[in-house]
């Protein structure tokens, strides 16, 4: 097995902004594993700072990684393993080798990843859109450009969260979610809770920082709104602690580093009752789609990492007036755009 790798800088429509800060460029890592066959099997790095990596990062880690590429891509279980033994971390990088091996099985045996999953892709939910941080009237015509989604995320965690509520209030009456990514304290977070639910907020995502379970479990207690932790949910074996503390997670296949161990978080997280969520990084559509194709399995999306950029080399999976549209082609079913 072959592998090959290629940065790819994603340009954002508008810069986006977050509780931590934001940026214009992107640098994702496109990876090509080659078969003896000659067939290909694509996937993307999607590193996030917030996590440890880089585009140099990744491609210093894919290195690494090569020599446990498997003989068989049917090997999933296997691979993913020995990536996980070898760059416990480094979650975006292992990811990018587990869609690759998963689009070029799918490609082998002439069906979508989903199908092989025996999933429903009717059953995908509808993706939200995100809203960065700005001042008043770009948010306005943000707001106005998200005209074909049916719901909003909008970041918050900064000292004019209540003004940035009103803005996105005052131009649309859709459904919206709130992602602070861990940018409240408690007494913020617990100020926050009614004038968030005033606002027709449906939940909020990650209040405090990730290890403030204690504070995170207090917020949820007050009964407002439900709670979605990302940033506090890395893998599978997080979750057992955040029963009860949380009432859902965010899944990214840049954190969890691999498709297999998304479909152990959803398992995980229905065992303890738990809503599943799937968000993304900004992405082209080839790392949206490797996540899109488990989404038939969640109870909410937030996959508008494409959608949010300018460039997109390639064409997958689409959220197009909101409704999350997996591909029917073989593997991940992603080509590049003419
Ligand atoms: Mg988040």
């Amino acid at each position: 097995m072959k592998l090959a790798a290629e940065v790819i800088t994603l340009k954002t429509k508008h810069p986006f902004v977050i509780a931590r800060g934001g940026d214009e460029d992107y640098r994702v890592v496109w990876v090509r594993l080659t078969d003896g066959d000659g067939i290909e099997g694509w996937g993307e790095a999607d590193p996030s700072r917030y996590y440890g990596e880089t585009a140099d990062t990744v491609l210093a880690v894919l290195k690494r990684l090569e020599p446990h590429l498997p003989r068989d891509a049917f090997d999933l279980e296997g691979a993913e393993a020995k990536f996980a033994e070898a760059v416990p971390r480094n979650g975006a990088a292992r990811a990018a080798l587990s869609a690759a091996l998963h689009d070029l099985v799918g490609k082998r045996l002439g069906q979508p990843v989903w199908r092989l999953w025996g999933l429903d892709p009717a059953r995908a939910p509808r993706s939200s859109f995100t809203i960065g941080l700005d001042t008043p009237e770009k948010m306005r015509q943000k707001v106005a450009e998200a005209s074909g989604y049916p719901i909003l995320k909008i970041k918050l965690g900064t000292e004019r969260d209540e003004q940035i509520l009103r803005t996105i209030r005052d131009a649309t009456d859709k459904p919206i979610r709130v992602d602070a990514n861990a940018g409240w304290t408690r007494e913020r977070a617990i100020q926050m809770l009614p004038i968030l639910k005033e606002y027709g907020v449906e939940f909020v995502e990650q209040p405090l920082p990730p290890d403030d379970l204690e504070g995170i479990a207090a917020v949820r207690r007050r009964g407002v709104l439900p709670v979605v932790v990302d940033e506090s949910c890395i893998v599978a074996t997080d979750i057992p602690r955040l029963a009860g503390v949380v009432d859902g997670i965010n899944i990214k296949l840049a954190k969890c580093g691999s498709l297999r161990e998304a479909l152990r978080m959803i398992s995980t997280a229905r065992a303890h009752g738990m809503l599943v969520m799937v968000g993304c990084m900004i992405e082209s559509s080839l790392g949206i789609t490797a996540a899109a194709h488990f989404t038939p399995l969640v109870d909410a999306a937030d996959l508008d990492g494409a959608a949010l950029t300018a460039n997109d080399p390639f064409v997958g999976a689409t959220i197009d007036g909101g409704q999350i549209r997996l591909p029917t082609g073989p593997g991940l079913g992603v080509r590049r755009r003419e």
